[in-house]
């Protein structure tokens, strides 16, 4: 039996408004879009975009304690055991020490895993992308991957300029072992099974929206930013105003924190197209700026009591 590793769960006494810190979840079935929309909105709020799939090839990459543990999972295709997932999401969580928060994406993927998750952060909102089950068959055949920074295209919806490369960064595009469609139908039953029970634990937490998945990659971005305007009003201007610009990455010590009351933390391009890239735990690995930690706030988002 696998300990967790320790966490701090007292409440730390900070100010927190939900534009500074914003701890998001996006769920839903395979290819349901969770990765290409997660990166939108990591984008568009300057918040880490974190995918446990990734950080646990990562961490097998990089050969740590828990990397290999996972490893030996993963070598005989089982699933890795939460606490391994935990600690990996957790320690990935304080590295990045992000000032502005999170979105998980596609974790967790069991109750048992949720209920993890809420030992070490507050969430402030899960969101569940809903698309019917064949024109996922057709999302997930289509998708294409960049092995490099994991960008995500499809070769009808989203293709990439050039034919298998990457626009973002020229790294070659894959077709995932587990994208054809046999495969894909089988995913959707453990979807069923192990995933279903977490979108009903939120619910009961009143943590839960749903945002309905058909439509364009740009439609079903607009109906989460919606979701996310209902929670958080002051964020309009940030949700719709136009797709911020990548910041260069500055080596100077970081401006304090904006008090609740300032104008939201995302800052927007001069009118700049799509495109800039928001943090992924795969390319950007967050800034190293400091500040506050992912830890339980100690005051609630601006729509609860
Ligand atoms: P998930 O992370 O939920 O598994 P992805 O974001 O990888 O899903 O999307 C699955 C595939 O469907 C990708 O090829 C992506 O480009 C494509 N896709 C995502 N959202 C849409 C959409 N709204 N319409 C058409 N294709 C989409
Ligand atoms: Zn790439």
């Amino acid at each position: 039996m696998l300990a967790l590793p320790q966490v701090a769960k007292s409440k730390v006494a900070l100010p927190c408004s939900a534009l500074d810190n914003m701890r998001l979840v996006l769920l839903g079935p395979p290819s349901a879009g969770k990765g290409t929309q997660a990166s939108l909105l990591s984008q568009r709020f300057d918040i880490l975009h974190l995918a446990t799939g990734d950080i646990l090839r990562e961490a097998v990459a990089a050969g740590s304690s828990l990397g290999k543990k996972a490893k030996k999972f993963m070598d005989t295709g089982a699933l890795v055991p939460d606490a391994i997932v935990i600690g990996l999401l957790e320690g990935k969580m304080k590295s990045t020490q992000s000032q502005t928060g999170f979105i998980l994406d596609g974790f967790p993927r069991n109750v048992d895993q949720a209920k993890q998750l809420e030992e070490f952060t507050d969430l402030d909102l899960v969101l569940c992308i809903e698309v019917d089950p064949n024109r996922l068959v057709e999302r997930a055949t289509g998708r294409r991957s960049c092995k490099n920074c994991g960008a995500i295209y499809h070769v009808r919806y989203n293709p990439p300029k050039q034919l298998g490369i990457c626009d973002k960064c020229g790294g070659p595009l894959f077709l995932r072992d587990d994208d054809n469609e046999e495969i894909v139908r089988k995913r959707l039953r453990t979807y069923e099974d192990q995933t279903k029970p977490v979108i009903q634990y939120y619910e009961s937490i009143g943590k839960l929206k749903y945002v309905e998945g058909e439509g364009s990659i740009e439609d079903v971005q607009k109906k989460l930013l919606d979701a996310i305007v209902e929670q958080w009003p002051q964020l309009k201007d940030a949700a719709y105003g136009p797709m911020p610009v990548k910041k260069p990455v500055v080596s100077t010590p970081p401006k304090p924190s904006p008090q609740p009351s300032q104008q939201p933390r995302p800052q927007h391009g001069q009118g700049a197209p799509h495109g800039g890239g928001g943090r992924s735990h795969r390319g950007g690995r967050g800034r190293g700026r400091r500040g506050r930690y992912f830890g339980k706030p100690g005051s609630k988002g601006p729509n609860k009591p």
